[in-house]
């Protein structure tokens, strides 16, 4: 069958991919013509009636392989066609553009991801891909067992991976940034281990906030608020982090240049949030001595400030 597959591919219209893929064991959701958006109402304007008597149902609840259901949605408009990832026991591994504003030379998805491979010693199985509008999808089977949940920029910048509660706009769907179409139509492969075990890994238990209670007023504030900055710093790995911290450490440093906070308190406080979002403490430490050093031994007098 699958040979067959990639000669019809060309031009397929919604609901054959609709069918294709749910044939395949992978139930599908509408979505609005020439968009990702999935068809039908959003939770707060649930109406409580039809399928949702009992409850709203999720796009991931409502998804279905039945082709009479499928036949019956796509009858009415072109939708494009969703695969809901969690239920259809895929992990999709979605890599993305770097960003018109991130500099140049700012590495895109597929550059992450060969980087991290290359990290990691290891190579990624030829498995079944997606071109997508502005990048690609490539197609796993989730580990048995470990019931993942999507993810964003958790395996490196702009690698997001669908899995539960998540969808991927399936091959045949058009929208304004382009059409999505198989790419390498090879069958889909297990998520090697090493790559299960990355996303498998705890979400880190939300830090509470710090609470100083010495220096001013206007020196405890700034230095709890970039402590929460810090601590929700996850952006762009660990270089993202750094950055965050340093940041943070050099507009606390200030209230230390000016002796309205101790050094040892600020110094305190702003390491246990850098360590929180996991950052090694050695570098901690070093980050936020060197820029209150700095900023200590620049620092202009309060009223030219
Ligand atoms: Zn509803």
């Amino acid at each position: 069958m699958t040979g067959t597959l990639s000669t019809s591919l060309e031009g397929l219209p919604l609901l054959a991919s609709a069918l294709m893929a749910a044939e395949r064991g992978w139930p599908v959701i509408p979505l609005h013509p020439n968009s990702k958006r999935p068809a039908g109402h959003a939770e707060r304007a649930c109406p409580g009636t039809g399928r949702c008597t009992g409850g709203h149902r999720t796009p991931e609840q409502r998804a279905t392989t039945d082709p009479a259901l499928i036949h019956a949605a796509w009858a009415n408009r072109p939708y494009n066609v969703g695969i809901a990832t969690g239920p259809a026991g895929l992990l999709v591994i979605d890599l993305d553009p770097a960003k018109p504003e991130e500099p140049e030379g700012a590495p895109d998805g597929a550059t992450s991801l060969q980087a991290l491979c290359e990290r990691a010693g290891q190579a990624l199985p030829d498995t079944y891909r997606v071109r997508t509008a502005r990048g690609e999808h490539l197609y796993f089977t989730a580990p048995t067992g470990m019931r993942l949940k999507c993810s964003v920029d958790r395996l490196g910048p702009h690698i997001d991976t669908r899995a539960w509660g998540g969808y991927v706009v399936a091959p045949g769907s058009t929208t304004p940034d382009g059409t999505y179409e198989v790419a390498h139509d090879a069958p889909v492969l297990e998520l090697p281990d090493w790559l299960a075990a990355l996303l498998n890994e705890p979400d880190r238990p939300a830090p509470a906030p710090v609470r100083v209670h010495d220096g001013t007023r206007a020196a405890r504030v700034a230095l709890e608020r970039e402590c929460a900055v810090i601590a929700t710093a996850t952006e762009g790995g660990p270089n993202g982090r750094n950055v965050t911290l340093h940041k943070s450490a050099c507009k606390v440093a200030r209230f230390v240049a000016w002796g309205d906070i101790p050094r040892h308190v600020a110094e305190q406080a702003i390491q246990g949030a850098g360590e929180s979002t996991g950052l090694p403490p050695a570098e901690c430490r070093t980050t936020i001595r060197s820029a209150l050093d700095w900023v200590i031994a620049h620092a202009t007098p309060r009223e030219a400030a």
